[in-house]
Order: structure tokens, then sequence, then C-alpha cells
């Protein structure tokens, strides 16, 4: 199978390229790259005004595949990837039952392959049932397809417990992921701590619940000597944290998400549930640091946190409803609206080159001998409506906004699954 991108604007950091070129992919693998390519039997791809980039690497996506299929399946959830314009991601393990055992990692693998769309890479849980007492075998989850582990959607509680695992997966390459929230400094909150929180007379987080547990996690990771990445940054105090950090030495990276780029926690005057996420989004103090984080090169990944829910469930009372919403199919125009000076090439590291190395995934450049993943995107404005999304979850602060930027077509393994709007999956795998 020979697939020809023609036309577009190459951008791939890793090789120092930034110009017209064709990229050629046969069998799967990048074959040539070059201006005016002909092979006479390749499927055409047209790129002309539109930027060619590695695929898109997602590292932060919950599928809800096992238990909790009417949010999202592993076929809707890399449907909505695809769509979005990434190739890649990474599924978090607070599944029912949580990614904690090989058979459970090698079924995702399976249903992932079957559905033929997106690559998938599960990230196991640190600890049994993510219940924060024992830890999961992370050898077996390593060789069964695991590229991270996290708790994520929680910490895990005991501090001693962490440092356990840290110690014990220290000799596997394979990064630990924080999601940093101290369970008993959040309590029951619905939003952040600040004015807003105050006005609405609603129980808020301040961002002392993140920058305790980052400080905590940076500092067992200094002393477990382990690779460790800080999911969704949301405060600047985190940030102050990850460079002292690295400044000591450690092995840290980070990602921020496109909702806390863009918003800022005066969107709860209705006392609606459909901007209610875990971190909360902050004030613009925070915000604002965060986009500097992005530009000064202290943020390393652009993730998602894709979190989808049914429409009736976040119509619940805001005390009740679920955190979280869906982000795959709005966030490259999300992220270039935050982040409107960011150069091209510094777009697609965060993107690409970054969380494939964080990762330790194949991609993040489309040099000789590469995998055949692209994505492909123009500064095309858009407005978004959640209805026409592939996810099943239908909830998004971005509903109705207007976008700079969307994905146009995106190839898996040389494979086109996304172009002219359509999902079209893989027709030589086997279901
Ligand atoms: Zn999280």
């Amino acid at each position: 199978m020979k697939t020809l991108v023609k036309g577009g604007r190459l951008v791939d950091p890793v090789q120092g390229i930034d110009a017209l070129r064709d990229v050629l992919i046969e069998n799967g693998f990048v074959t040539r790259i070059g201006e005016h390519l002909d092979p006479d039997d390749a499927r055409i791809v047209d790129a002309a005004h539109a930027i060619v980039a590695p695929g898109f690497v997602d590292m932060h996506v919950h599928l809800r595949e096992p238990g909790q299929t009417h949010k999202e399946t592993i076929a809707t959830g890399t449907a909505a990837a695809v769509a979005g314009g990434f190739a890649a991601v990474a599924c978090m393990p607070n599944t029912e039952p949580a990614l904690d055992s090989a058979a459970i990692v090698s079924e995702v693998v399976r249903r992932a392959d079957a559905a033929g769309l997106a690559r998938v890479y599960p990230v196991g849980a640190i600890t049994r049932a993510r219940a924060g007492r024992e830890l999961a075998p992370y050898h077996l989850l390593a060789d069964a397809g695991c590229v991270a582990f996290s708790d994520d959607g929680s910490t895990p509680r005991d501090a001693r417990v962490l440092r356990h695992a840290a110690r014990y997966a220290a000799d596997l390459p394979t990064v630990f992921i924080s999601h940093c929230e101290d369970p008993d400094l959040k309590g029951d909150a619905v939003m952040n701590e600040g004015a807003a929180s105050v006005r609405l007379g609603l129980d808020g987080a301040p961002g002392l619940a993140e920058d305790v547990i980052v400080a905590r996690d940076l500092l067992i990771a200094a002393d477990a000597e382990k690779a460790w990445h800080i999911a969704h940054v949301s405060t600047a105090t985190s940030l102050d944290l990850i460079r002292w950090a690295r400044s000591r030495g450690v092995q840290v990276t980070c990602e921020v998400t496109p909702h806390h780029l863009v918003f800022v926690d005066d969107r709860f005057d209705d006392y609606r549930a459909d901007s209610k996420v875990n971190p909360p989004l902050r004030g613009s103090h925070d915000r604002d640091a965060l986009r500097a984080g992005v530009l000064d090169g202290t943020i390393d990944a652009l993730a998602t946190d894709h979190a989808p829910h049914g429409l009736d469930e976040k119509a619940q009372l805001l005390s009740v409803a679920p955190v979280g919403f869906s982000g795959l199919e709005v966030a490259v125009g999300a992220y270039a609206l935050a982040l409107p000076g960011l150069p091209l090439a510094r777009f697609v590291e965060l993107l690409s080159v970054n969380p494939a190395r964080i990762l330790g995934v194949p991609g993040g450049t489309l040099g000789v001998g590469s995998p055949g993943d692209v994505t492909i995107f123009a500064d095309r404005p858009w407005t978004v409506d959640a209805r026409l999304f592939r996810s099943k979850g239908r909830n998004t602060p971005f509903d109705g906004m207007t976008l700079p930027r969307r994905a146009v077509a995106t190839i898996v393994e040389g494979a086109v699954v996304f172009e002219h709007g359509r999902v079209l999956p893989r027709e030589d795998v086997t279901a």
C-alpha cells in the first residue's frame, strides 16, 4: 500500500524541515520525502494550503472501556481522536475494572486494533483498582502494552505507597503520571476557590490542593530517581515547583489542557456543570502563567484530558454531575486560540515530538523509516457544534465557539483514517 501526501507544508522539527514537501508512505513507513514526488500507484492525499506534521499524540484520554461504554467506547473515542487530528492516544486506567491486570490491558489493545483508527497506548494503574493500597504488577502491565502508569482521576493518598511504587518501578522506562489533587484540601469542591466561588456561594478547591501534591510527587520522583510526568497542570505555583525540580536534576515533564489555557473560573453563573472539571478552571493569573509556561518551554506537551460523559449525566446538579468533558475534536483549534503567536514548529513539538518521546512510543517525526502517521491541519476558522462529535460525550465548554485551526486529515500507518470530514476505519484490520 502506497500513500502520497502531496503539496503540503511539512513541519518536522526533528528533521529541521519547514518547507513544501511531499511525503511517501509505503507499507506503513515513510520511504521518501521530496518535492513533486509522483509514484503512479499511490493513494494521493491532497495537502495543498495545509500543514503536514508527524502524527499528533494525545497522552491523556479517557476511553471509558471497559465498564462505562454508555459514555464512550474504544471505537467512538478513537473515531473522535482521528477526527481531531490525533494518530495516537494514551488511555487512562480509571475504567471499570481499572487497567490493573495484563488481561484487561490486552483486551483494550485487541479492541483498539479491531477499531482500526488511532493507535491506543494503555496507561496502567499504579495501585490495584486505583485504591491507593496494593501495587499493580508493573512488569506484566508493561509487557501487555502499558506505556506509563498513573492512578489518574485521583492520587494515591499514602505517600509511603507511592514511594514504594516508584522505587519498585524505577528500572522500567515507563514514566509515572500524577493527577495532582489533595483529596482532603479539595473536599467537596465543584470549582476553583476564588472571588467567583465566594460570589456564587459554591465550594471551591484552592490551587494549594494541586500544589502540595505536585511538590510531594516531585520529591518522591527525586528520591526514587524515577522519570515523572505531571498531568493537567493548572496553577502558576505548580509550574514554579516543576522548574525548581528540574534545576535539581529531577526528570520531570508536564502537560496542559486546552480548557485550562482558554477558560477561567467565571463560567458557573448559571450553576450548570458544563465547565466542571478536575483540576478546576482557575483564575486569570494561573491561566496566563500556563500560557507563558507553554511559550517559555516549561510545559512539554499539550494533552486534552478527553473525559466524555452522557448529556444527562452532565445535566445533573452541579454538586453531583461528573467532572470533565470531551476534548479530542476541539483541541487543535483550542490550542491555536489560546496560543496565537506560537511558532508552528513548537506547536508540532508539543503535540507530537514531545508526547511520543515522554511515552517512549514511535512517531514524532516523518523521517525516512519512521511510522507513516501524519496529521494534516489548516488555519481555517470553524464553529464547534458538539452535536456533530464522533465522541459519545457531546459536552464541551467550547460548544458554539469559533476556533482558528482544525484537523483536515489523519493518517495512521499509511492508512487514511480521516479525510473530507469522514472517519474511515482501516480495511486491512481484522475485527
Ligand atoms: Zn486527571
